[in-house]
């Protein structure tokens, strides 16, 4: 998507929502002088939030690096597990083990093994 294009509010846009998780269709609700989205609403949960161009179709390709047992992680991270794929680190359960949340279901994985 051409991030130069004039926008104007009920134009939809595609743009992860926090709230429900997902990346959906987001409704345009204002937009600046200059036709670029200021803010989005999600038409799911309803919630109204900043439009951040880079967080929309594009952001999946930026998630984490491959997973890797000899690194150190932390809560918030993100990671690529070769079979689970895309995962959020959730919870640092001990010291060398955590909880991964992947797209279907929590995990646990080691880490941190040196
Ligand atoms: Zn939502």
């Amino acid at each position: 998507m051409d991030e130069k294009a004039i926008y104007k509010v009920g134009d939809r846009v595609d743009q992860m929502c926090v709230t429900c998780n997902e990346e959906r269709g987001h409704v345009v609700v204002s937009v600046s002088k200059k036709g670029s989205i200021t803010r989005v609403g999600c038409p799911m949960c309803g919630s109204r939030v900043v439009y951040r161009a880079g967080t929309t179709r594009h952001a999946s390709a930026k998630l984490g690096a491959p997973y890797d047992r000899g690194r150190t992680y932390r809560k918030g991270q993100t990671l690529l597990h070769p079979t689970f794929g895309e995962g959020e680190v959730t919870a640092i359960i001990e010291p060398q083990k955590m909880d991964v949340l992947f797209a279907d279901r929590v995990r646990r994985l080691i880490h941190a093994l040196s």
